[in-house]
């Protein structure tokens, strides 16, 4: 991956938070994504919500797989611990890394490909451990890294870029966090930031697995068949004499909506997405009955979004483990008692990992 770095320098008027870091002090390096790609609203979302929650950007370890939005950690504070791991074995990492050092800020960033196919037993066993983790799942349906074939949350009937049907059923992740006894769940809109924004904070803030669904529209992948400037068109009519591609400079798509109430957002395709945010008096706390809201909606064709689940007494796997209260670099050689002896083996075993997490 190459990184294009950002200047450090910036004007001495931009405003310090708390922690006395500007928000550029959260950036990173040059985005090499596709220009209006959605991931990078996300990230910008990460830099915002850090930035007002004052967090000491060396006091995170974000961690991803393999995919466009795995690229992402490289795009968001510069000056945090970073692993990109093999393709959907991040939560592992995150477990290993949070058992090593349940002081550092866990932020996991994953898609649809490497949380629901290869990575989703990975994740599956982070939810029920309750890693104390904000899990971040940037959706688009697609696989974009490798050119747009149809990921596992891709809805049954919608079409590829060279306009075939997806035959099979989706997996639902935020449906499978609830299933599973995640202790936090959410489902928001790459460009809906007012709302967004927030949620992340909520999820770094949570102590347990806080699951993140974040709608991202792919636009290099939604181009649609019947066009003859499509990608499907041209290349069936031209003679390829070198094997390249073109992506469209296309602006992010935003929305700004009212709590209860319905927007329907269109893609670059022409497409639509039918967006429902949660009423005030929803009730966050009720799973089956988010789990019933949820489908209820989904029949009617929309997408919920909002902090649909949360559970306020949340045990994460440092309190079901009774583990010490401190970092295994920073335990004194004299608490390492034998009565600590077999847990502290276990949290070297798991966290073998933790070493590449040094800058
Ligand atoms: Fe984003 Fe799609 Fe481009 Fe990947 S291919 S960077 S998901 S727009």
């Amino acid at each position: 991956m190459t990184f294009i770095a950002k200047p450090k320098l910036h004007h001495p008027s931009l405003v310090k938070n708390k922690a006395g870091y500007t928000r550029r002090d959260y950036e990173g390096a040059v985005s090499t994504l596709c220009a209006g790609c959605g991931h990078d609203s996300i990230s910008a979302a990460i830099i915002q919500a850090c930035y007002e929650l004052d967090i000491e950007p060396h006091q995170v370890a974000k961690l991803s797989g393999i995919g466009c939005s795995s690229k992402t950690p490289a795009y968001f504070l510069r000056e945090a611990h970073g692993f990109n791991t093999v393709h959907g074995r991040m939560p592992a990492v995150a477990t290993g890394a949070n058992a090593a050092n349940g002081d550092l800020i866990m932020i996991g960033v994953s898609g649809d490909g490497d949380s629901l196919s290869i990575g989703l037993g990975q994740m599956c066993h982070a939810i029920r451990r309750n890693v104390n983790m904000a899990y971040i799942l940037e959706n688009n349906g697609v696989y974009g890294l490798t050119k747009g074939q149809f990921s596992a949350s891709a809805d049954p009937g919608s079409t590829s870029k060279k306009g075939e049907a997806n035959t099979m059923e989706a997996i639902d992740g935020v449906l499978l966090a609830l299933t599973l006894g995640a202790t936090f769940v959410a489902r928001s809109f790459s460009g809906d930031k007012h709302q967004l924004v927030p949620i992340i904070k909520a999820a770094i803030m949570h102590r347990g697995f806080a699951f993140v669904d974040v709608i991202s529209p792919c636009v290099t992948f939604n181009d649609h068949e019947g066009s003859t400037k499509s990608y499907a068109h041209t290349r069936e009519h031209k003679v390829e004499v070198v094997q390249a591609d073109f992506v469209p400079i296309r602006e992010e798509i935003t929305t700004d909506y009212a709590a209860g109430t319905v927007q329907n957002v269109m893609l670059h395709d022409g497409g639509w997405v039918k967006l429902r945010k949660l009423a005030e008096n929803y009730d966050p706390t009720d799973r089956d009955r988010a789990y019933a809201h949820i489908r209820e909606h989904q029949k009617k064709g929309e997408v919920v979004t909002g902090l649909l689940y949360i559970n306020e007494a949340s045990k994460d796997v440092h309190d079901q483990n009774d583990t010490v209260d401190a970092a295994l670099y920073n335990l004194p050689h004299e608490q390492r008692s034998e009565e600590h002896t077999s847990e502290l083996q276990s949290r070297v075993d798991i966290s073998y990992a933790v070493f590449c997490l040094k800058k």
